[in-house]
């Protein structure tokens, strides 16, 4: 039988971009380009790799996300997987950690999987907990902050690099999986790669779809509520040190007046 991988991908804000803040003080998402997060892009490669070992195995993206997240869906398919579903909705705007976890459980378990692939953290969020708390709604084990992962008689096996300790993991099929950016270099999708992914079938499911409520989500069903945000003030021009003779001593000084030396 097929083994059905699917993996979690988002389309988060270009970081070199201008990103401010909504009135409603959620990520203004209309003023700034997007893509692919940069880490995800390590979970589809170790997609790719567990599915060139496997007989027979088929790749699902998944992205919550506007209109555009379908960007990162075509990157992700444009490097080799099968086939995309981007879920949408009007109601999700707002959504925190937990209602997206909701709705990516939800579209997981309407796709079939036998394991789930996540990237270590957001490049927006960071907050690293979409893969724990899938693996709770899904009710499958998870095996988390992977650099190296493969998938041998109905079990996936893992290693995790910590300060002090590397561990040999291991669970059951289904499993959820977070890979670190220490799990291989992702590839570059080749010119063949993105005329195939024109062609290959985008899912689009909304709410309804899943069967959820839009109580359940967006700013009315968060459990999170931000209080404040304030913008990174604008760079200064710095200190200019002009070597006339006095150069190091001028920049030993700075240095010990900002604590560090
Ligand atoms: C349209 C939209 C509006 C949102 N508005 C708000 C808001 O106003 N306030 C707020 O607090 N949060 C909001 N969120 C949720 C927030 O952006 C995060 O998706 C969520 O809180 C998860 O946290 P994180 O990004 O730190 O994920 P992490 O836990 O760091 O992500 C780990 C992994 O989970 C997967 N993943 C995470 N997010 C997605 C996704 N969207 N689609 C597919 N896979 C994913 C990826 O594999 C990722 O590498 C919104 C999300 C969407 C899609």
């Amino acid at each position: 039988m097929s083994l059905r991988i699917v993996v979690c991908v988002k389309y988060v804000p270009d970081a070199t971009g201008d990103r401010h803040f909504a009135e409603d003080l959620t990520v203004d998402r209309d003023d700034v380009d997007g893509l692919l997060s940069e880490l995800d892009e390590y979970a589809v490669e170790q997609a790719l790799q567990i599915a060139d070992e496997a007989d027979d195995a088929e790749i699902t993206v998944l992205t919550i996300g506007p209109e555009d997240a379908k960007d990162a869906l075509r990157k992700a398919l444009s490097m080799g997987a099968d086939k995309a579903v981007h879920v949408e909705d009007d109601d999700l705007h707002g959504t925190d950690a937990l209602g997206t976890s909701l709705v990516l459980a939800k579209a997981i378990e309407k796709t079939g999987y036998d394991l789930v692939v996540c990237g270590m953290a957001s490049t927006d969020g960071t907050m690293g907990v979409l893969p724990a708390m899938l693996a709770e709604r899904l009710g499958v084990p998870q095996v988390s902050l992977l650099s190296e992962v493969s998938v041998a008689d109905g079990t996936v096996t893992g290693r995790r690099d910590g300060d002090t300790a590397t561990e040999r993991l291991q669970a059951r099929l289904p499993a959820v999986v977070s890979v670190t950016d220490q799990s291989g270099e992702a590839r570059y999708p080749s010119f063949k790669g993105i005329m195939a992914a024109k062609k290959k079938p985008v899912t689009s499911w909304d709410l309804e779809d899943l069967e959820i409520e839009s109580d359940e989500v967006g700013l009315e069903g968060a459990w999170t509520a931000v209080d404040g945000a304030t913008e990174r003030p604008a760079r200064t021009a710095g200190t200019i040190v002009k070597d006339e003779g006095e150069g190091g001593k001028q920049l030993a000084e700075f240095l010990a007046g900002q604590k560090f030396i």
